[in-house]
């Protein structure tokens, strides 16, 4: 093979493959293979477990989770979905990834611990780089090619918990806007919110949520301290502008007086930093505003 000829077919230059057909009717379980030779396991691999449930012809759907290892509520999800579904369910073919960077599922960690690799941040992924960006580069380049849709789903992790919401992007061409916001309406969370992410969704048809948005850095809460982070509302509070938002206790001082932090702006708190210690910086609470649809 020559260099011109790799160059084209990128699938072929991944080091993991799926053991099942992902193309095959009916249910299959297995495992993507990473290759990995540490100390334990010379010519080991890490098992990535990845589900398809095919019937003849339709749609095909990606849904992932656990890209940050330590969402767990997208990967029980997917889990009871594969524990439930068969093929007479669906017409055409989803794919299931329940915990993709799965090294970091199995610490509970956002990243990976074997190279620290944030596999949310790691695409298109790298064929030649590091376990994470491996796992990246396999999802892009031989995962996703072909489907028709793609979920990822997010949760707060060991550092926030989030009001049940679906995120979209937010475009500056209005007709892409209104098909984000129809999209939205279908799926029908509790809440939905638009923000500056980088890919877009297709439309279908409309039933009720609430649509917000994320603005600026006014609607965010950030620790000003290290310290113990005592909230003083709650997910799902109508807060204005002002209000008292948290106390930063001091562990190595418990004499020193808390510092309180306040809301920005008035808003909706959409997510909250889950206690006890924060760093300061860290994000703590952020709030959504209403918009019109
Ligand atoms: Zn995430």
């Amino acid at each position: 093979m020559n260099n011109d000829s790799r160059a084209a077919d990128f699938s072929a230059m991944s080091r993991l493959s799926a053991d099942i057909d992902l193309d095959a009717e009916g249910k299959a379980t297995g495992f993507v293979r990473v290759p990995h030779s540490v100390h334990r396991s010379a010519y080991g691999w890490i098992p990535i477990p990845i589900v398809r449930i095919k019937n003849g012809t339709g749609p095909s759907v990606v849904m992932q989770a656990g890209t940050h290892g330590d969402e767990w509520e997208g990967q029980i999800g997917l889990g009871n979905l594969i524990r439930t579904l068969e093929p007479r369910h669906i017409r055409g073919k989803l794919v299931i990834l329940p915990s993709a960077n799965f090294p970091a599922a199995m610490a509970g960690l956002r990243t990976s611990p074997i190279d620290e690799g944030n596999l949310n941040r790691l695409f298109p992924g790298d064929p030649e780089g590091t376990i994470t960006q491996q796992i990246a580069y396999w999802i892009e380049h031989k995962l996703l090619p072909g489907a028709n849709y793609s979920f990822d789903f997010h949760s707060g992790g060991s550092s926030l918990t989030y009001i049940p919401s679906a995120l979209a992007p937010r475009h500056d061409d209005q007709a892409r806007m209104a098909k984000v916001i129809g999209m939205l309406k279908a799926f029908g969370a509790p809440v939905s919110y638009i923000a500056a992410v980088p890919q877009g969704f297709p439309v279908p048809p409309p039933s009720p949520t609430r649509l917000t948005e994320i603005g600026g850095d006014d609607y965010y809460v950030y620790a000003s301290d290290g310290g113990l982070f005592e909230p003083l509302v709650d997910l799902g509070a109508e807060v204005k502008a002002g209000q008292p938002a948290a106390r930063i206790h001091f562990h190595h001082t418990p004499w020193r007086e808390p510092e309180t932090l306040a809301f920005k702006r008035a808003g909706l708190v959409l997510c909250k930093r889950v206690p006890a210690r924060c760093e300061r910086g860290d994000c703590l609470f952020h709030l959504a505003t209403d918009i019109a649809g």
